[in-house]
């Protein structure tokens, strides 16, 4: 197996580079804000430095009252005029950066939304999300921190700049007396810079050592996640609250705290007292090697006469901020390289290509809703699976007539309904819209003739009627007609706020808890809203009781209007009232007729069906 976390430099830079420019294009402003400030808050602490040393010499020196003053004046002014405008920036800055995170869950939902829903229905590409969800959730790891990373690295390369500049003079004067003249030889400067420049390395160095423990850990801190994530929605579902009681399901927090146990007492500090104690150690012995030596260095050359007692302070300082932004940019370059790994996995995930071929021709726009569907030896299996999920499926529906398509559990129904909507594509055979293959048909265009209530339908805390439109503006009168049609308005009439209440309590505190049922009812009127020329309901009556149910059925005709309906659904009952019933058992389509026809068929896979059921039903 490939190892993902080998990743040469080069391919690093690249990531880096893409993962930079990606949040540039996007924030140029966010971008220029962070820079400005990174400037200023690197180079402000250089100001009280310079000063203060020319203070300190002026007062060791030749004690002039003007220059003092001039020099106090400036360092306040100065100062102030540096905070201030550090706090403007900061605040700009700050007010840009607050939805980052919300950007970044953004770019994954778009990418899930646009991509085939093949890939999307793919337990691969869930993984991947899952992944890319926990990295970013654990360490901060990913694309999120990026923006971070540019930050700090700006912030140190300033204060290099700034160091630099303050420092250069240490190196440029000469020491007077002829006992230390060895100190003004290009020799020793040259050998004191490589000395220097070793140790500032080699600390940052030992810190990405010491760090890489995350990334050689990361699937297991994802696993703690992923179950800390898990018990934490599972505690706070309220639809589950009552399963969690009875059923004690607190036991997912036992595994919760066993993983956690076993890598913080054990992984952790087995690391800490290893390798990484050991690194971390190492870098911290070597910064303070270097502060040994700038001392030395520094002291010896105003021992010798190079220059007076404030600019002491002045190059200890700034040869620390120099180290200190060196050692800075090479840790942040260090994480850089560790985080490639998880970037790499991200834009895995981002550039998955949509394969589906998209077709361009419009669908005829037809006010008689006269369309035609045609199966033609369809037959599909999922994909990395072998058996078949439909096979040789042939069909045609009849345009303003009811279809039922009833069978066993598993036996291809929603399978059915995939293709139909081209969320999938037949592996063999055709669908057909009006006699054109639908893979040749725009696929936006084509899946408006479509309004489908699928089994697992999802309502949002919303307002009822945004719900029932999918959008924020919508026609109140269509939207009651819809809610009278799915034979729910009265409750919502019977709501304080109507078709302005909100679903559940999430959004607002006076949304309404509705029940399953309704839910349902919600969700047919949603699909009646779309006025689409066909509609799909996947068993639509699963969570009504049996008079809920029974009033669907019978309105059916009334809900469906001239529109053509498809109905799934394994309970037999609310079936009798289509006009043609098609059998999937095994995918295979194995009876087509009414249901009379197919119930007086004696060895038929309906009838059977039907008289397994039919003690439940005895009186409907
Ligand atoms: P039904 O709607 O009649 O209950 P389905 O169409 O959901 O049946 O399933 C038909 C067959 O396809 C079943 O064997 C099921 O296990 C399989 N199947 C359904 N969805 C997937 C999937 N995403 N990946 C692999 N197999 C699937």
């Amino acid at each position: 197996m490939e190892d993902n976390r080998k990743i040469s430099w080069k391919e690093n830079f690249r990531i880096n580079r893409r993962a930079v420019w990606l949040w540039c294009r996007e924030y140029p402003a966010l971008f220029i804000s962070t820079g400005l400030f990174s400037l200023t808050n690197a180079l402000s602490p250089y100001v009280a430095i310079y000063f203060s040393a020319q203070i300190i010499n002026e007062l060791a020196g030749m004690k002039r009252k003007d220059l003092l003053i001039h020099y106090v004046v400036t360092l306040l002014l100065t100062e102030a005029a540096a905070l201030l405008v550090n706090s403007l920036l900061g605040r700009w800055k700050n007010a840009l950066s607050a939805p980052l995170h919300y950007y970044n869950e953004k770019r994954i939902s778009d990418k899930l939304l646009s991509m085939d829903f093949c890939v999307a229905d793919d337990n691969a590409t869930y993984e991947k999300v899952d992944s890319v969800f926990q990295t970013e959730n654990w360490g901060g790891w990913g694309l999120g921190k990026i923006y971070y990373q540019f930050q700090k690295f700006l912030e140190e390369f300033f204060k290099m700049l700034g160091g630099l500049a303050l420092s250069l003079s240490l190196f440029i004067l000469p020491v007077a007396d002829e006992g230390l003249a060895f100190l003004n030889h290009p020799l020793c400067i040259l050998l004191l810079l490589l000395l220097l420049m070793g140790v500032i390395v080699v600390s940052p160095y030992l810190e990405t050592i010491g760090n890489r423990f995350w990334t050689e850990s990361d699937e297991e801190i994802k696993l703690s996640n992923r179950l800390y994530f898990y018990v934490l929605a599972l505690s706070g579902q309220q639809k589950s609250a009552l399963d969690i009681r009875i059923y004690r399901q607190d036991i997912m927090n036992t595994y919760f705290f066993e993983q956690m146990l076993s890598m913080t007492n054990d992984k952790f500090s087995r690391y800490a007292k290893g390798k990484m104690g050991f690194a971390f150690a190492l870098s911290a012995i070597a910064s303070r090697v270097f502060m040994g030596i700038v001392y030395l260095f520094v002291c010896l050359k105003a021992w010798g006469g190079a220059f007076g007692i404030g600019s002491v302070t002045q190059y200890i300082s700034a040869i620390t901020a120099l180290a200190g932004g060196i050692g800075g940019m090479l840790k942040e370059l260090g994480e850089a390289g560790l985080n490639a790994v998880f970037l790499k996995e991200f834009f895995e995930f981002l550039d998955i290509p949509n394969r589906m071929y998209q077709g361009s021709l419009t669908v005829e726009k037809r006010s008689d809703k006269n369309y035609e569907i045609e199966f033609r030896n369809v037959s599909f299996r999922y994909p990395g699976t072998e058996s078949y999920a439909l096979k040789d499926v042939s069909l045609k529906f009849k345009v303003g007539r009811r279809l039922a398509v009833v069978g066993q559990n598993g036996s291809g129904k929603t399978t059915f309904i995939k293709l139909l909507c081209r969320l999938y594509d037949p592996v063999e055979g055709q669908i057909l819209l009006n006699g054109i293959d639908i893979r040749k048909y725009n696929y936006r265009e084509y899946l408006n003739v479509f309004s489908v209530v699928f089994q697992d339908f999802k309502l949002l805390a919303l307002p009822l009627g945004q719900n029932i439109a999918t959008g924020q503006v919508y026609e109140m009168e269509m939207a009651k007609e819809c809610l009278e049609k799915a034979g729910i308005w009265e409750r919502v009439r019977s709501m304080k706020n109507g078709l302005d209440t909100f679903l559940y309590k999430d959004m607002d505190e006076g949304g309404v808890q509705i029940s399953g049922g309704e839910e349902q009812k919600i969700a047919i009127a949603r699909a009646l809203y779309q006025d689409a020329p066909f509609l799909i309901l996947d068993e639509p009556t699963a969570a009504l009781d049996p008079v809920a149910e029974y009033e669907i059925y019978t309105r059916l005709d009334e809900i469906v209007e001239d529109r053509t309906a498809i109905y799934i659904s394994h309970r037999l009952a609310s079936c009798r009232f289509c006009d043609e019933i098609v059998v999937f058992h095994e995918g295979r389509m194995v009876q087509k007729g009414s249901h009379e026809e197919l119930v007086s068929c004696e060895n038929g896979k309906y009838r059977e069906l039907w008289e397994a059921q039919a003690q439940y039903y005895a009186e409907s």
